[in-house]
Formats: structure tokens, C-alpha cells, sequence
């Protein structure tokens, strides 16, 4: 039975049960319930005096805020759909997503002013606050459907150029109630908890958070874009019980100088998640916050978590278990499936399919592409290779288009580098194929060493011997000074491996 409900009705409720509780705070800004309703009324009021109508879509162009939250209830209870641009990306990535998006107004952030747009903006400062004033209060008679698209969210762009995700009301609502009454282990939901949102707005790292907390009547604590040192900062001044971050923000957490001295008594749970984390930083984070930890895999498609690793599974330490992402959460499915699309046994390896209540509508002007990974009974396919254990523990070994096949053995980047980050003198390492003459492909590790380090290609494969199979260990070590990684924080492994690969096709699965 399908229990969820629309976002504009899950912020109604919390505006009439806690109307004074704080839903937003950003800066010296503060949000209560009862302001976060009233104005997403009048937001969907001026989108319709604007001329928009039911399934039109708002662009959105802009780092995190308590505005951009608001603005994102106005379009849900409008029954629009928002379509935030990730600001990181290049102005001709931008002008393309705003293009194909069709939208009939540009909301976006004094910073991106000069951003070209053809109809209505609104800047997002004081206008904004003075727009949604002026618009009427009276409620919205637009009747709003779970299965209508709310927001259209952009693919990382890890393997590709970067797909729009079209998510319904039913996707950012349905598993919640379903996951607090049959999964005890899941993190602590109480309605009136604090939750820092650091990750970008236009991933669902970050939209995930401000639907969830929508969900659950808890206060976000808006962040303009990840900063360790006020992460750090709020989670002492006020008492942030909770934060999702991908495990290359962790790192830069653990590592900021003002972790040594901090008092992190109050964080009660660490989320994390978006990329594979290596075995070393997660216990370093477990040793260093003395919190509930939890992994979350998913991805845009799947409106973000469909696999979960819970604070037990951290605290019983055990290693093999600690490299799972974890199990499937109650109403979600997952299978291995071979190249032709068959499941396969447990154990045994594979791509990885998710059933899920959260499965995307589909890709936004993309039909071919949604039919190549969503079936006609509701799985979607990763692009992920995995392995399901007997006792349904999900390992996730690497993306599909990253494997390296080096003399007929499949190799997972992933997991080289996890092995190679435990050296004490590597900061950060990304692993790659190569053409090989004589193996096809070969393994390379390009390496970021720490500062002053004194390491050579000849310490880096020696290392790798020692942890992992000859096949797997790097024939050849590159070292530079950072590693591409897009604004989730993912390596960018195609960009790594473009320069070898010039003039040449590389066999992907
Ligand atoms: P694109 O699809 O454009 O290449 P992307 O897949 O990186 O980009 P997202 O939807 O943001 O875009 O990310 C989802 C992917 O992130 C997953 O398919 C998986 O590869 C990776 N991922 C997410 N969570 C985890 C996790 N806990 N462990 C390992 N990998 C993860
Ligand atoms: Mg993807």
C-alpha cells in the first residue's frame, strides 16, 4: 500500500503540528514550519501569475540555501517541476541543462547574474524575499499527484555527460515510513532534529536532504557549499546531531585543522556515501567522531539511498563487513545480473539492479536511454558491478565502465586504491587502465603524494604487492598534484584516462 504522500502536504503537517519549530536555518536566517508553508503557498502563487501552468519547469542556478529550499516547496505544491543546475560546471554545461530544459523562469543567485537565459529571472537576494511577499496567500487549488515530477536532477556525470533525472512526489516520500517501521537499526529520524545539508542542492545528495527533512519535520542547517571548518564549527555551536558527507569530504574533515581540538560529543550519526570509501578512512572517521556511522549507496536515479549499512554493522568492526554498502532497505529489491541481463547466484559477480518504490520516472529527453536501463516491471539497471553474499550484503566493486580487463582478469579500481590509500604517504590516488601491448590493459595508479613525502613509483607498486594480487598491483605510477573530481566529489577516472587512450577505442562492457 502505497502510504506517501506530496512534499507540499508533508510540509502542511509540520507547519501545523511544531508551526514555531525551526525548519531552516542558513547564516543569521531561520525559517520556522508555519514560514516555510505559508511562503511555498505564495512562491506557487507567483509561479502561476508568472503564466507557468501544472508540469512546467523553473530553473534553478545557485549554491545551497534557505531561499532555494522554500523556492523548491513553492514548485512541488504548484505541481512544477524545479530544475537546479549544478553552478560548478562550465557555463556551456549550464546553458545546456537550462536549454533542454525548456523553462519558462530562471531563479538564480546574484553570483551567476551573468548567466545568458532567454524569459523571466528572478535574482536570489532581497528580490526574491520581495516577489514572494507580493504574492498571494490564498490556498493552491492545483491538484498535486504522488506520481507527478517534482524535480529533475542531474547525473553526476562520472561516466558520461551528465543525464536529467525526472523524480516524483512518490519517490522523495514513499520509502521513509516504510524504512522507520521495519528497519530499527535506521538512523535516528525524530522529527526537530538538527541536520547539516552541505552537499550541493543539484545533486541528491543534497535535494535528497531537504526532502527528507521535509519528511520528517527535522531543522537543516543550510550550508552555501561544503566548508569542513564550519561544519566543524556548527556541529559545536549548535549541536548538529547529523551529516551526510561523500568520503572525499570526510577526508577533508578529518584533515582540517580544527578537527584536533574539536568537541564532536553532540554528532550523533555520520552518514556517507556517493563513492566507494577506503577501509582506512572510515575507521579513522569511527575512531576520530566516536559516532553512529551509516553507508548509504544509491544514485539519482534511485532518489538517492536503496542500500543501507547501519551504525551496528560500524560498531561490530568487523572488516569484510565494513566494505559492504550494505544491505537493501525494507521495499527494496536488488539482484546481480549477468551480461545478458540474467540474475545470478549469491556470490557470484556482476551488474547490480535495483527494485525499488524510488526508481526515476525516467531521463528527461532521453527515451532511448530510459529503456536501456529501466524495465517494463520497475528494475533499473546501475552500471554498477557488484556481488550479493548469502546474507543479502551488497559489495560494490566498481563502475562497469571503469573495470580494467589486464590479461583476460578483471580489475576494480576501487579496490587498488583503497589498498594503495593506507600508504601513510599518499594523500589520494586514482587507478586506471592503460593500452598494453602485451595484456591489453594495464593498471595504473596516478598518486597525489602527502607533502613532503619522498615516494617513487618503485615504493607505490611495492606497497601494492604486499595487500593485494600481482594482476591488481599498478605497472606503472604517474604522480600529480590533484586528482579531477566533479562537484560530488568523484574522481574523474575518463579524464585520467583520455590522454593514453588518444586515437584509440577502448572496449568498455
Ligand atoms: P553519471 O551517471 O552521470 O556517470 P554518477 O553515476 O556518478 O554520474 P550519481 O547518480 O550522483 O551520478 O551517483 C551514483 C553512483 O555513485 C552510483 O551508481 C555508484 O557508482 C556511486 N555510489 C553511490 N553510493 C556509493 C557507495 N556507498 N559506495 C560506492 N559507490 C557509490
Ligand atoms: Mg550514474
Amino acid at each position: 500500500q502505497d502510504k506517501s504522500r506530496t512534499l507540499g502536504e508533508a510540509v502542511a503537517q509540520w507547519a501545523a503540528d511544531t508551526p514555531d519549530a525551526v525548519a531552516l536555518r542558513h547564516g543569521d536566517v531561520t525559517v520556522d514550519w508555519r514560514t516555510y508553508d505559508e511562503n511555498a503557498t505564495q512562491i506557487a502563487n507567483g509561479l502561476a501569475a508568472l503564466g507557468l501552468k501544472k508540469g512546467d519547469r523553473v530553473a534553478y542556478l545557485g549554491k545551497n540555501s534557505a531561499r532555494v529550499c522554500q523556492l523548491l516547496m513553492g514548485t512541488a505544491r504548484a505541481g512544477m517541476v524545479l530544475v537546479p543546475a549544478i553552478w560548478r560546471l562550465a557555463a556551456a554545461e549550464v546553458s545546456t541543462i537550462l536549454g533542454e530544459s525548456e523553462s519558462g523562469v530562471l531563479f538564480v543567485e546574484p553570483l551567476f547574474e551573468s548567466q545568458a537565459f532567454e524569459g523571466p529571472r528572478i535574482v536570489m537576494d532581497e528580490r526574491f524575499d520581495e516577489w514572494v511577499a507580493r504574492q498571494s496567500a490564498a490556498p493552491v487549488t492545483t491538484e498535486v499527484d504522488r506520481g507527478d515530477v517534482f524535480l529533475q536532477l542531474y547525473t553526476s556525470g562520472t561516466t558520461g555527460v551528465p543525464k536529467g533525472v525526472m523524480l516524483t512526489h512518490r519517490n522523495a516520500t514513499v520509502l521513509r515510513p516504510i524504512v522507520e517501521q521495519e528497519l530499527p537499526g535506521w538512523f535516528s529520524s525524530q522529527p526537530g532534529d538538527t541536520l547539516i545539508h552541505a552537499m550541493p542542492f543539484g545533486h541528491i545528495a543534497g535535494a535528497g536532504s531537504v526532502t527528507g527533512a521535509a519528511n520528517a519535520g527535522q531543522q537543516l542547517i543550510v550550508h552555501s557549499e561544503f566548508d569542513p571548518g564550519l561544519i566543524i564549527r556548527d556541529i559545536q555551536q549548535y549541536g548538529a546531531k547529523q551529516a551526510f558527507l561523500a568520503p572525499a569530504a570526510l577526508a577533508m574533515l578529518l584533515d582540517h585543522p580544527d578537527a584536533k581540538d574539536a568537541d564532536f560529543s553532540k554528532l550523533e550519526g555520520m552518514a556517507y556515501g556517493a563513492s566507494p570509501i577506503p577501509l582506512d578512512l572510515l575507521q579513522r572517521g569511527v575512531e576520530r567522531l566516536g559516532c553512529d556511522f551509516a553507508q548509504m549507496y544509491g544514485m539519482t536515479e534511485t532518489y538517492g539511498t536503496v542500500v543501507y549499512l547501519g551504525p551496528e554493522d560500524h560498531r561490530a568492526g568487523c572488516e569484510r563487513v565494513m566494505r559492504s554498502a550494505g544491505k537493501a532497505l525494507p521495499g527494496v529489491e536488488i539482484r546481480i545480473l549477468d551480461e545478458d541481463g540474467e540474475p545470478l547466484p549469491p556470490g557470484a559477480i556482476g551488474e547490480v539492479a535495483i527494485h525499488s518504490p524510488t526508481n526515476m520516472a525516467g531521463y528527461w529527453k532521453k527515451p532511448e536511454e530510459t529503456a536501456r536501463v529501466l524495465s517494463a516491471d520497475g528494475w533499473m539497471r546501475t552500471g554498477d558491478a557488484g556481488i550479493l553474499d548469502e546474507d543479502g550484503y551488497l559489495f560494490i566493486q566498481d563502475r562497469i565502465k571503469d573495470m580494467i580487463i589486464s590479461g583476460g582478469e578483471n580489475v576494480y579500481p576501487a579496490e587498488v586504491e583503497s589498498a594503495l590509500y593506507g600508504h601513510p604517504d599518499i594523500a589520494d590516488v586514482a587507478v586506471i587502465g592503460v593500452p598494453d601491448e602485451r595484456w591489453g590493459e594495464a593498471v595504473k595508479a596516478v598518486v597525489v603524494r602527502r607533502p613532503g613525502a619522498d615516494l617513487d613509483a618503485g615504493g607505490v607498486i611495492a606497497w601494492a604487492r604486499e595487500k593485494i594480487a600481482g594482476f591488481k598491483c599498478p605497472k606503472s605510477v604517474d604522480f600529480i598534484d590533484v586528482l579531477p573530481r566533479n562537484p560530488s566529489g568523484k574522481i574523474l577516472r575518463r579524464e585520467l584516462r583520455a590522454p593514453h587512450w588518444e586515437g584509440r577505442d577502448r572496449q568498455v562492457n
